[in-house]
Order: C-alpha cells, then sequence, then structure tokens
C-alpha cells in the first residue's frame, strides 16, 4: 500500500523524521499507468509546522506503454531520483484558491503518496512514446508492422516523404 499512517509523527516535533523502503505491487485506477513490476524506493517523512512533508528517492519500478509508431505494448523502465510532496494538516493562510495542495487524512490520520507517485510516473515518459529509437513504425499503406517484415508496398511514392514538398517550396 502507498498510505502511511502519521498520527504518531504528528504529535513529534517539528523535524522529526520517518524512514520506510516500499517495494509493493500496486494497480492504478484504470491501470493507468499499467505497471509491470513493483514500485521500490525510500520514503522519507518529516514533520512541518504544517503538516508532513513526504519525499521518495530512488524511485524505480515498470510499466506498459504503447509505442506511437508501431502500435505495439512494450515495457519500459522508469527511474525517478526524487520525488516530494507536502501534505498539510488544513487549510494554510495565504493560499491562492488554483494552488493544488494536498492533505492529510485527519481521521485516518494516514498520507496517501499514490497520486504523486501517478503523476511523477507519467510526467517521467515522453508524451510520444517510442518502443525503441529506430522504430520503423507501420506501412502507412497496408499496416504491416515493419519492425517485424518488409511488405512489398511501393514506398517511392510522395506519401511516405514528407519532405518532398517542402523542398520544392524552398526552390
Ligand atoms: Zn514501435
Ligand atoms: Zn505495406
Amino acid at each position: 500500500m502507498l498510505k502511511f499512517k502519521v498520527g504518531e509523527l504528528l504529535t513529534r516535533d517539528t523535524g522529526s523524521l520517518e524512514r520506510y523502503e516500499i517495494d509493493t505491487s500496486y494497480n492504478f485506477p484504470d491501470n493507468d499507468p499499467k505497471l509491470l513490476a513493483n514500485l521500490k524506493g525510500e520514503v522519507i517523512l518529516i514533520k512541518t509546522t504544517q503538516g508532513i512533508n513526504a519525499e521518495i528517492s530512488n524511485f524505480k519500478t515498470e510499466v506498459e506503454l504503447n509505442c506511437s509508431r508501431c502500435l505495439e505494448k512494450y515495457p519500459q523502465t522508469i527511474k525517478i531520483p526524487s520525488m516530494e510532496e507536502h501534505f498539510y494538516t488544513s487549510k494554510p493562510k495565504g493560499i491562492k484558491p488554483t494552488e493544488e495542495i494536498s492533505f492529510i487524512d485527519m481521521k485516518h490520520h494516514e498520507i496517501d503518496l499514490s497520486e504523486l507517485i501517478r503523476q511523477e510516473i507519467i510526467s517521467s515518459y515522453d508524451m510520444i512514446p517510442v518502443c525503441k529509437k529506430d522504430c520503423k513504425g507501420l506501412c502507412s499503406k497496408c499496416g504491416q508492422n515493419l519492425n517485424k517484415k518488409t511488405c512489398k508496398c511501393d514506398k517511392s511514392g510522395p506519401t511516405n516523404k514528407p519532405f518532398a514538398n517542402l523542398k520544392n517550396l524552398l526552390k
């Protein structure tokens, strides 16, 4: 689980900290992202004047992505050296209404790190994921995955040379 009990830590002095290791399987809602391996990392929770600061370091996992060129699923290792989030006990003064802040669940005295981790994972990989740098993609005519085998389509046509027209324009 990615929830941590902080009731005891909240009663201690500012600057007090607790360390945890995480090595856990997890399913994000709608499998977004879909995990292929455990979530691993070191968690440090520090008591602050307004709540708890959570820092995760040496984070590692593996997710399944869809290649934007050949459309095949492929595994992508995710490594994030450090991420952090502050969890407030109550709404701090002077905060902008638009500012997104996280709160400690004061009923259960716990914080949930899953949303922090989800957002960090998603922002760690390219918006246009590619299974490998030289992925050949699909044939624009017959749809064949060109990484697996070549097709007999005529690829000398203008549709496969996106810069051909540009060249003419520059003349
Ligand atoms: Zn691909
Ligand atoms: Zn083809």
